[in-house]
């Protein structure tokens, strides 16, 4: 509460959440969890949250980028780390001697991290993505055998293991995810005869880890559901998921104004009549979509945003909540009294998915950790 003391607009990160949320996925799957952290935690913070997932039975960490990684590292977290695909190439050695486990999908590419993992002394762990229909990193089905066969007689390199992502695991359909299963099967048999199948198999995100046992395989890559947001808007998660992430604000000004007048850049809303005008210290450059249809809480009550959204403020119409002040917080996204606005309801304002939405808050909002 006396964060609007210090704070123009901060987000709420609820650590107990994260740790319920990773707790339901390994009971619910029974195998490993690898507790996806890229992009700071898709917003939510990388390093308390990796803590967190870690209390909460996770035992693995992945990340997106090499400075990812190595952020985890300089906290002095000790997990395994995976990172997710491509890794520039002068930045290899770094990720080898930060013991960071690295994708690949071709020769060439198993040879640079040789040589890497060479000059660094050091033996590099890679995973083998296989590209069964997502299209965007891996080898094809056809090329895996001949890959791996050659892989094994790479120095320094040590197999760790194989794994495939789904385009489409959150749709009720679940016809594409069949095909890409079954794509990856097939290469994983095929590896199996030879005795070039890595140890550590895995396939499925957090909509498949909820409704696709067979995709489970070693371990499942847990991103969107550990941070208690929904894999698909349309498809609520089981209500033991917590969102971990709020968004506050508070009223920096209230006043009323006569009717006629513009309020914000372009004057885009005029008052109507005596209207109760509110300014909120968000803005774009916190993250805030400069969209129009943006609502708040003030007062347990959805208010509107009226007019532009400001780089740093905002302004809502508070006829509905007449007893609002200057102090009184503002919710953006979480919930104030019965009322709630979630990520996903936010994603809707701004024509985007709730993933984006957290990845959005911006980088100078302070992340306050609740335990
Ligand atoms: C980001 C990512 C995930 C996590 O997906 P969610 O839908 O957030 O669970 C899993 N696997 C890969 C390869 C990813 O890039």
């Amino acid at each position: 509460m006396s964060y609007m003391k210090y704070y123009s607009n901060w987000a709420e990160i609820d650590l107990g959440a994260i740790r319920n949320n990773v707790g339901i996925i390994c009971k619910h799957t029974g195998v490993q969890v690898m507790a996806i952290v890229k992009a700071n935690a898709y917003g939510h913070g990388a390093v308390p949250v990796a803590r967190a997932a870690l209390q909460g039975g996770a035992t693995w960490l992945a990340v997106a980028r090499v400075d990812e990684a190595v952020e985890l590292r300089r906290a002095g977290i000790v997990a395994p780390i995976f990172l997710l695909g491509y890794v520039p190439s002068l930045r290899l050695e770094e990720a080898v001697a930060n013991r960071v486990s690295m994708a690949f999908w071709t020769i060439e590419q198993a040879r640079c991290v040789s040589a890497a993992a060479e000059r660094v002394g050091e033996t590099a762990k890679l995973h083998f993505i296989v590209d069964t229909g997502m299209s965007r990193l891996g080898a094809q089905a056809g090329e895996a055998l001949d890959i791996m066969r050659q892989v094994c007689s790479i120095p320094h390199v040590y197999m760790e293991g194989i794994f495939t992502h789904f385009a489409r695991a959150d749709e009720p359909d679940s016809d594409p995810t069949n095909v890409q299963e079954d794509l990856f099967l097939m290469v994983l048999s095929a590896l199996d005869a030879e005795g070039v199948r890595p140890k550590i198999v895995h396939a499925a995100n957090s909509a498949a880890s909820l409704t696709r046992s067979s995709a489970v395989f070693s371990l499942v890559r847990l991103g969107i559901s550990l941070y208690g947001l929904f894999p698909n808007h349309k498809y609520p998660l089981p209500p033991e998921f917590r969102p971990a992430l709020s968004w506050k604000s508070v009223l920096s000004q209230v006043k009323v104004l006569p009717p006629g007048r513009g309020v914000s850049y372009g004057h885009i809303y005029t008052t109507r009549g005596n209207e109760r005008i509110g300014t909120i210290p968000v803005g774009y450059a916190d993250g805030y979509r400069r969209t129009t249809g943006n609502y708040v809480l003030v007062g347990s009550k959805q208010v509107p945003v009226i007019g532009r959204v400001c780089m740093d403020y905002i302004m809502v119409r508070l006829d509905s909540v007449t007893e609002a002040k200057a102090g009184d917080e503002v919710v953006l996204i979480g919930s104030q009294g019965d009322a709630r606005i979630l990520a996903e309801d936010v994603g809707d304002v701004w024509g985007t998915i709730n993933y984006e939405v957290t990845c959005a808050v911006g980088a100078r909002v302070p992340r306050i950790f609740r335990e």
